[in-house]
């Protein structure tokens, strides 16, 4: 119980607090619809939790619980999505689908395999070569 109150003030955060690991970010989308269909939560531990998620935040009530990896954490997929890797409603998609891969986030990321984004993690090393 007390990691699922940890992850809601997580998500809290997230919409207030700076994130702070910061990624550099080359290539582009090849529209293949996996960040839509497999997404992955390594912090909602129940079915009840993540009704309860989605009653504090309503945008994640277009997800679904698609089923579970190997690890037993959870696979959620959008109701949006369309058989060809689409989002149907491209408009009006959320915030966090406008950014992804995003730039700067609060926890380390993956992307999915074959993604055609590449993500590395920039630290102030890198800042300092640069410049
Ligand atoms: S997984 Fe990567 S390439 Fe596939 S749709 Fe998402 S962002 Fe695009
Ligand atoms: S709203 Fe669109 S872009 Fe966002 S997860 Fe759903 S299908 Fe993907």
């Amino acid at each position: 119980m007390f990691d699922f109150l940890e992850t809601i003030i997580n998500e809290i955060k997230s919409y207030f607090v700076t994130e702070n690991i910061s990624y550099e970010i080359t290539g582009e989308c090849k529209k293949c619809g996996k960040c839509c269909n497999y997404m992955y939560s390594f912090d909602t531990y129940t079915e009840k939790e993540f009704k309860i998620m989605q009653f504090i935040f309503p945008a994640y009530r277009r997800f679904y619980i698609k089923g579970k990896d190997e690890d037993g954490n959870f696979i959620f997929a959008c109701k949006y999505v369309t058989e060809d890797g689409l989002c149907s409603v491209y408009d009006k998609r959320l915030e966090m689908c406008k950014r992804y891969p995003v730039k700067r986030i609060y926890r380390p990321m993956k992307l999915h395999e074959g993604c055609g984004y590449k993500v590395e993690e920039k630290n102030f090393k890198d800042y300092l070569k640069k410049d």
